[in-house]
């Protein structure tokens, strides 16, 4: 319900002169403690890794979107090191550049969870459109190179969710 309200907020924040970024944060905050009271005994093949675009190194020439298992891991971005992870468990990783795509992707794969890594407006968007099943959020870190390039984000966060849809 808290998030419901935020949300609607959200879409009034300029008329309430809110800042957004504090809104969607509280609301991935919310929606992440919400889950993590849960418990869940999901196979790893049933969890969906949903990352943005940006997370990989722009100067990377490796055509991953599609194919993420073409990463030759070098180390340049945190695509390779979670990747390691993902193909040790046989978790699904997919690349979305887009909502559109990443709607796509949920719906191809009906996967049992997800683990979403995005920015702030991105993120909180999928969560509250997201109802069918449970979402962890976890934020990317924005660089030197600004939002939306070579962005980062914690591979600990994202395998900590993965392991608590698979067991907790
Ligand atoms: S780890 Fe290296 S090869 Fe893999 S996507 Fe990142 S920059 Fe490209």
């Amino acid at each position: 319900m808290r998030i419901f309200i935020l949300s609607l907020i959200y879409r009034i924040k300029n008329i309430l002169g809110y800042n957004s970024k504090n809104i969607s944060e509280t609301i991935i905050r919310l929606n992440n403690e919400k889950i993590l009271k849960k418990h869940f005994n999901f196979e790893y093949k049933n969890i969906l890794i949903l990352l943005p675009h940006c997370v990989q190194n722009a100067q990377c020439p490796i055509r991953i979107t599609f194919k993420p298992e073409n990463c030759v891991n070098c180390g340049k971005c945190n695509i390779g090191e979670l990747l390691k992870y993902t193909k040790s468990k046989d978790i699904t990783l997919k690349i979305a550049t887009g909502g559109t795509l990443a709607r796509k992707i949920i719906k191809e794969n009906r996967p049992n969870a997800i683990v979403a890594i995005a920015c702030h407006r991105d993120l909180m968007e999928g969560i509250i459109e997201i109802r069918n099943m449970p979402v962890l959020g976890v934020l990317n870190i924005i660089g030197k190179n600004g939002p939306c390039v070579s962005t980062s984000f914690e591979v600990d966060k994202v395998i900590e969710y993965v392991e608590f849809f698979h067991l907790s």
